[in-house]
């Protein structure tokens, strides 16, 4: 597997990590939310247990004081009162038996309170039922039994156990309720603060890599820099090398061309270079090159472009030079080079002088002429410079 394609996995694994924690925070938070939302459903759910259960009482209350009402006073709104009473509380059992559903025992006290209300309502009813009818029998008698009293006593005992058992399932659903919603609060702020130390491990992650690779990319481009640098210099004179003597020469003929300015071009040869290394070495020959370039570099101006075409041969592009020029700049060079003070013995260069012309633009044929003019100059004795369009014909 490639480096690249590693560092891709790993970093796909470790984000994979951080989804994988962070969806797992907020699962854990969801349940939470979930559980102490259940347990306060069911402290609401007591809470409507206890009011229904007073209401329930009440509702009984009112039959009775509008029974009693009636039997006094004979008043039909005290009859309506009873009958209102009556009527809700059918409503207000079955209220009940759906809100202690789940809960068994308060199930069997709602079945025995019904049986009982029952009751309860035919005993009441009956008064009422002989006064309507103008009976002969008292209704008293039926009300100065203990029956109706003994009933009550039994439904509100009843009442009392259903409302005692709610008050102690509300005791522990509300601490459980309040347990709920801390943990809820404690998991959604952790959930919170592992979310954010997540993100900015995430973040380390991220940017770690991107300065890696931003480290690795700039290294790439030095380095490719450097390659290209070395392919255009020679590694022995730091001149440019023969390629870029090439391009450098296309183009600034191709600049000449276009502004009709001069342009020349000078090749030089190191004289009886063999017997010098044949005398003194290689190593010493390669040091003598060196110098000789220096030469030429001090004696160029910035826009001149001196390049080791090859060997120890040099050539000078000189734009802006025309013939009379370039032989000055090439005279110039050979002195700087048979000048100089040299360790081993007396070094000289031998030099060819081309200029361009409206019929001569191809670098080629400016460097062959300049060629032809050092060939004549190594035949007139060497240590001299020719220019083609004065001696070049005569080469050979
Ligand atoms: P002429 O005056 O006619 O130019 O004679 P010459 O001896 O200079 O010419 P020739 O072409 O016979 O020899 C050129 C020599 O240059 C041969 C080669 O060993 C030497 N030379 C070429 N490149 C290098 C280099 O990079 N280092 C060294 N030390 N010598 C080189
Ligand atoms: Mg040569
Ligand atoms: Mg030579």
């Amino acid at each position: 597997m490639r480096f690249a394609e590693r560092i891709h996995r790993l970093l796909l694994l470790r984000f994979a990590g951080v989804v994988a924690l962070s969806m797992g925070c907020a699962t854990l938070v969801n349940l939470s939310r979930t559980e102490a939302l259940e347990e306060q459903r069911w402290v609401v759910q007591t809470y409507d247990v206890l009011v229904a259960t007073e209401r329930f009482g009440t509702l009984l209350r009112d039959a009775e004081i509008g029974q009693r009402n009636f039997l006094l006073t004979g008043e039909a709104c005290d009859l309506g009162l009873y009958r209102a009473a009556i009527a809700h509380l059918a409503r207000g059992i079955e209220d009940l038996t759906e809100l202690t559903r789940d809960n068994s025992r308060q199930t069997a006290r709602i079945a025995q309170l019904r049986d009982l209300v029952e009751q309860r309502l035919v005993e009441l009813q009956e008064p009422i039922s002989l006064l309507s009818r103008r009976s002969p029998e008292s209704p008293r008698t039926v009300l100065r039994t203990d029956r109706g009293r003994e009933l009550m006593q039994r439904i509100r005992s009843l009442i009392a156990d259903l409302r005692g058992e709610e008050e102690t399932l509300l005791k522990g659903r509300r601490t459980r309720a309040g347990i709920a919603a801390q943990a809820f609060g404690v998991v959604s702020w952790g959930g919170a603060v592992l979310n954010l130390l997540l993100l900015a491990l995430a973040y380390r992650q991220v940017s770690q890599e991107l300065s890696r690779r931003a480290a690795v990319e700039e290294r790439l481009r030095a380095s490719e820099a450097r390659q290209t640098e070395l392919a255009m210099k020679d590694a022995l004179t730091g001149l440019a090398n023969r390629r870029q003597a090439d391009e450098q020469l296309v183009a600034s003929l191709a600049l000449a061309d276009r502004t009709g300015s001069a342009l020349s071009v000078i090749l030089l040869d190191v004289d009886h270079f063999k017997r010098f290394n044949d005398e003194f070495g290689h190593p010493a020959g390669d040091e003598t090159l060196r110098t000789v370039a220096k030469a030429l570099l001090s004696g160029t101006r910035a826009s001149d472009v001196v390049c080791r075409y090859g060997g120890e041969e040099f050539l000078v592009i000189a734009p802006g030079a025309d013939e009379a020029g370039a032989l000055v700049l090439a005279e110039r060079l050979r002195l700087a080079v048979s000048r100089r003070e040299w360790p081993r013995r007396a070094i000289t260069v031998s030099l060819g002088v081309s200029t361009r012309s409206q019929r001569k633009t191809d670098p080629a044929a400016l460097v062959m002429e300049a060629d032809q003019a050092l060939y004549r100059s190594k035949h007139r004795g060497r240590d001299c410079a020719t220019h083609y369009a004065q001696h070049g014909d005569l080469a050979g």
